[in-house]
C-alpha cells in the first residue's frame, strides 16, 4: 500500500503545469544525496482512491497531478494514474517520478502525460542541470494508431 507524506503545489517540476506534487514515502531507490532521504521511511499516510480524490478536490486551479516516486509499488502508481483520467475525464495531465533508470513494465503509458526516470548522482545533478543522468518525458500519442505511445525526452526544457 502507497503511503505520502506530504503534498505541494509547484511550478517547476512539470514545465507550464500547476502541479500537485505528492509525496510518496517509502522510497527503495537509496540514491546517495538524496535530498529528501525521510522518503526512504515507511511512514505517511495511505494513498487510496478516495485520499487522492479530496487531495485533487482540496487544490483548485491545478492542471497536473505528480506522483512524486512510488517505486516500492508502480502497479498501485499505475493504478491511481488510471484513476484520475477516469474520475477527471483527462481534466488533469498525470505525471510521474520514478527513481528507476528503466520504466517499469507495470506502468502503462496511457494513463500518464509524464514521466520522469533516473536515480539522482550527485556528480550529474538534478534535472535543472545540462549534466544531469535524469530524463523528463513527454508522453506522446502516435496519431492514427490509438493504443501506441511513445517518450519525448524533453529534459532540454528545464535549462532554458
Ligand atoms: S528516488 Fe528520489 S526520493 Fe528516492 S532515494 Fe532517489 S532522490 Fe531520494
Amino acid at each position: 500500500m502507497l503511503k505520502y507524506v506530504d503534498t505541494r503545489v509547484v511550478f517547476a517540476e512539470i514545465p507550464d503545469e500547476i502541479t500537485l506534487a505528492i509525496n510518496i514515502s517509502n522510497c527503495p531507490c537509496h540514491c546517495r544525496g538524496c535530498h529528501s532521504s525521510y522518503l526512504a521511511e515507511d511512514i505517511g499516510t495511505i494513498l487510496d482512491k478516495d485520499i487522492l480524490i479530496n487531495l485533487i478536490r482540496e487544490n483548485r486551479g491545478i492542471t497536473c497531478i505528480a506522483f512524486m516516486g512510488g517505486d516500492s509499488n508502480p502497479e498501485e502508481i499505475n493504478d491511481l494514474a488510471f484513476c484520475i483520467r477516469v474520475l477527471s475525464e483527462y481534466q488533469y495531465k498525470v505525471a510521474w517520478y520514478s527513481g528507476r533508470q528503466e520504466l517499469s513494465k507495470e506502468i502503462d503509458l496511457k494513463n500518464f502525460d509524464y514521466i520522469k526516470l533516473g536515480p539522482y548522482i550527485e556528480e550529474w545533478g538534478p534535472l535543472d542541470n545540462p549534466t544531469t543522468n535524469q530524463r523528463l518525458y513527454e508522453v506522446c500519442r502516435i496519431s492514427k494508431l490509438p493504443d501506441k505511445f511513445i517518450m519525448k525526452d524533453i529534459t532540454s526544457k528545464f535549462w532554458k
